[in-house]
C-alpha cells in the first residue's frame, strides 16, 4: 500500500480543524467523514511515517475500527497474537489468553503502526477525505464561538483558517495543547529503553510464537513479541543512547530471555531508543479545543495500550461533534468527552506505571518474591481473566456501577450480541426479525435480537445509552437528547 501525499487547497473555514494525521487524527477524520462532518485534517509530514512503533491493536479498538470500515483491511495486513505471558526464563508464571474473549476479535492484532495509518488513510480517501500534508499548525486565537488558527503551508506562506472546533491530535509535544494553555503534568523516568524489530534464527523457537512475553528475571525485564511476517520485537534497557545493534539485542536475549541455545539476530529491521514519559493533560478540552491521543496522555508502550486509547478517544469525540454540529445535541454534550476519557487515561497511566515498576525491580530477592506471587495469583480463579479483559480494553466503560450480567448504561454492549451498524445509534429490540432498518436521516438503525429482554439504545461508539426505551424509532429519535450522557458520567 503506497502512502498518499495528497495536498488539496486549504479552505479558510471549517467545522473541525484536526491537527495531526497520526493514528488518532486519521481515526477522527475518518469517523467525521463517515458522519458527513465538515473538517480539515493537516499534518506537518509529507507522508505516513515509516516504522512499526505501536504494533499491537486490542480487540476493543478493532471493534471501533469495524464501525468505520477499517478493521477488515487491517486484519489482512497483520498477524494474530493469542495473548500475553509473564515468564521467569524457565517457565510461564502467568498467561493471559485472548482465545475465549467475547468479542468478534479474540486476539491481539500484530501490525505495524505504519500499516495502521496506511489503512486508516486508505479508508479516509475512499470516503472522499484527504490530509493536507506539509501544513504546520503554529497557534490559534479565540474567534467566537471557535478559533482562528495560523498554519504554515508547504510553500512557507502563513494562512489563517477559522474553525468551530480545534482538535489537537498532534502527539506528545502538542502545539495545540500548549496554545490552549493546558498543562501536561507527570514524570519522565530516567530509564532509556532499546526497541528493535528483528529477524531471529531458528533458536527463536524457544520464544512463545503467538504470545507477547515479558521475561522477568534477576537481570531485569525483557519484552519479546512476535510481529507480522515472522519478525520479532525486542524491548529492554538500552546499553547507551545509540540505537541497539544486532549484538546488543543478542546480549539482551542471552542475559534476560529464554534459557536456550544462543539466539542469533539475522537482521535488524528497525532499532531506536526511547525514554518513557508518564503524563496526562490536566483537561482534555478547553472551550472549543480538544486533545486526543498522545497529545492528551502518554505512558510506557509496554502492554500495547497507548495508540489504542487514542483511537478510542477519537471514537468518543467524533459522534459528539456530529451531534452538536447538526443540532441533535446541546454543546454541553462535548463536556462529557473530558468527563469520560480523562479517567480512563489516568487509570491507564497508573496501571502501566505500576506494571513497569514491578517489571523493573532491581533486587534479585524482591524479583524472586514477585515471580512467586505472580505464579500464585495466576492459579487463583478469575485473575488471568481479569488481566486479559483489561489488556484487551474490553472492561472500559463510562460508569462505576458493576456489570451484573446485563449491560448497564455506560457499559460496552457486546457486538456479538448486538452487531454494530457503522456510526449510527442502534435501537436493539427483542425479537427475531433479521432486517436492519436504518432511518432516513441515517442517525438510528433498528436491529432485532432474540435474546434481549428489553429494548436497548446503543451509542454510535458502542456503549449503552439507555435501556427500556420505546420500540418506536421515531419516538426514540424525538427523545434522543434525553438519552445523552451528562457531565460528569463517572
Ligand atoms: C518506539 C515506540 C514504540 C511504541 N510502541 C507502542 C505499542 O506497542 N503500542 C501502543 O499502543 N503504542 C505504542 N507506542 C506509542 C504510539 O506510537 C503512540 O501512542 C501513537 O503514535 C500516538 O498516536 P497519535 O496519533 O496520538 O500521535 P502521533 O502518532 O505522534 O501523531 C501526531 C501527528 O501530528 C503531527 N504534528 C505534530 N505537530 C504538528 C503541528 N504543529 N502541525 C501539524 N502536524 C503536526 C505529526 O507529524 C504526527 O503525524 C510506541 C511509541 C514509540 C515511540
Amino acid at each position: 500500500m503506497a502512502p498518499s501525499s495528497t495536498t488539496p487547497v486549504l479552505p479558510t473555514k471549517t467545522g473541525v480543524l484536526i491537527v495531526g494525521a497520526g493514528p488518532a487524527g486519521l481515526a477522527l477524520a475518518t469517523s467525521l467523514r463517515q458522519l458527513g462532518v465538515d473538517h480539515v485534517l493537516i499534518d506537518r509530514n509529507d507522508e505516513v511515517q515509516p516504522g512499526s512503533k505501536a504494533a499491537a491493536i486490542q480487540p476493543r479498538t478493532l471493534e471501533y475500527l469495524d464501525r468505520i470500515g477499517v478493521a477488515d483491511r487491517l486484519i489482512q495486513a497483520g498477524a494474530r497474537g493469542r495473548g500475553f505471558r509473564l515468564h521467569d526464563r524457565r517457565q510461564t508464571l502467568l498467561r493471559a489468553s485472548y482465545d475465549n474473549l467475547d468479542t468478534p476479535y479474540p486476539y491481539v492484532l500484530l501490525v505495524s503502526q505504519q500499516s495502521t495509518e496506511t489503512c486508516l488513510l486508505a479508508r479516509l480517501e475512499e470516503l472522499g477525505g484527504a490530509v493536507h500534508r506539509g501544513h504546520v499548525f503554529l497557534g490559534s486565537t479565540p474567534d467566537f464561538p471557535g478559533v482562528a488558527a495560523t498554519i504554515a503551508g508547504p510553500d512557507g506562506v502563513l494562512r489563517a483558517i477559522t474553525a468551530r472546533y480545534l482538535v489537537g491530535c498532534d502527539g506528545i509535544h502538542s502545539t495545540v495543547r500548549t496554545a490552549a494553555g493546558i498543562g501536561f503534568p507527570g514524570t519522565a523516568p530516567e530509564q532509556l529503553f532499546a526497541i528493535a524489530d528483528v529477524r531471529l534464527d531458528a533458536n527463536a523457537d524457544a520464544v512463545p510464537k503467538e504470545d507477547t512475553t515479558f521475561y522477568l528475571s534477576s537481570a531485569g525485564m525483557l519484552l519479546v513479541s512476535p510481529l507480522a511476517g515472522g519478525q520479532h520485537r525486542i524491548v529492554g534497557p538500552a546499553p547507551g543512547p545509540a540505537a541497539p545493534t544486532g549484538e546488543d539485542v543478542e546480549r539482551l536475549l542471552s542475559e534476560r530471555g529464554p534459557r536456550a541455545e544462543r539466539i542469533r539476530v539475522m537482521e535488524v529491521l528497525t532499532a531506536s531508543t526511547y525514554r518513557v514519559q508518564e503524563r496526562v493533560a490536566e483537561r482534555f478540552s478547553a472551550g472549543p479545543v480538544f486533545l486526543v491521543g498522545d497529545a492528551a496522555h502518554t505512558h510506557s508502550p509496554a502492554g500495547g495500550q497507548g495508540m489504542n486509547t487514542g483511537i478510542q478517544d477519537a471514537g468518543n469525540l467524533a459522534w459528539k461533534l456530529y451531534a452538536v454540529l447538526t443540532g441533535l445535541a446541546p454543546a454541553a454534550l462535548l463536556d462529557t468527552y473530558h468527563g469520560e476519557r480523562h479517567p480512563i487515561a489516568a487509570e491507564l497511566v497508573a496501571f502501566t506505571s505500576q506494571f513497569a515498576k514491578l517489571a523493573n525491580l532491581r533486587d534479585p530477592a524482591t524479583g524472586e518474591l514477585r515471580n512467586r506471587v505472580l505464579a500464585a495469583a495466576a492459579a487463583v480463579p478469575g485473575v488471568t481473566d481479569w488481566i486479559t479483559v483489561k489488556l484487551a480494553q474490553l472492561d472500559l466503560g463510562y460508569t462505576q456501577e458493576p456489570d451484573l450480567g446485563t449491560p448497564r448504561v455506560g457499559h460496552r454492549v457486546w457486538p456479538t450480541t448486538v452487531p454494530p451498524v457503522g456510526l449510527r445509534w442502534t435501537l436493539a429490540l427483542p425479537g427475531d426479525d433479521s432486517t436492519t432498518l436504518p432511518d432516513e436521516q441515517g442517525i438510528l438503525a433498528v436491529r432485532h435480537v432474540p435474546t434481549l429482554a428489553t429494548p436497548l439504545l446503543i451509542r454510535p461508539d458502542g456503549y449503552l445509552a439507555a435501556r427500556g426505551v420505546s420500540i418506536a424509532p421515531a419516538e426514540v429519535l424525538d427523545r434522543l437528547s434525553s438519552y445523552l450522557p451528562s457531565s460528569p458520567t463517572r
